[in-house]
């Protein structure tokens, strides 16, 4: 595994299954495995950035594709209007498990602040 290899460049390269709900040439979208709400979904770019560190400015359009997918996909999802979260854990402190740079766009349910 190259030092970017995570499960999630199988689900880009389709190698496992995931249940994609949108996907552009440079973003994907898909459900996550252990949903914390109703709609949950993790939004990643296809570039294997590790997370908020490792990108740069060559990165610029692609940070601003990510946050445009977001709303997006909560409007497919049908959350726009009441309300979602978009969450990066940056870094194992902050609850980052899978190093593969991911948006959680989290709706259907309330949230409370500060988070956990
Ligand atoms: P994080 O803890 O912020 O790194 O989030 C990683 C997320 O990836 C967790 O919410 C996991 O449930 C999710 N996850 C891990 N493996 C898969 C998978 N194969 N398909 C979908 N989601 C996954």
């Amino acid at each position: 595994m190259s030092q970017n290899e995570t499960i999630f460049s199988k689900i880009i390269r389709r190698e496992i299954n995931a249940q994609i709900v949108h996907e552009t040439e440079n973003v994907l979208a898909f459900r996550d495995i252990n949903p914390q709400a109703s709609t949950h979904v993790l939004i990643i770019p296809k570039k294997p950035i590790v997370n908020l560190n490792d990108a740069s400015s060559e990165d610029r359009e692609i940070l601003g594709e990510l946050l445009l997918a977001a709303a997006e996909v909560a409007k497919i999802e049908g959350v726009a209007q009441d309300g979602y979260r978009v969450v990066i854990n940056n870094g194992e402190r902050a609850g980052q498990s899978v190093f593969h740079l991911h948006l959680h766009i989290l709706g259907g349910r309330a949230f409370e602040w500060p988070p956990g």
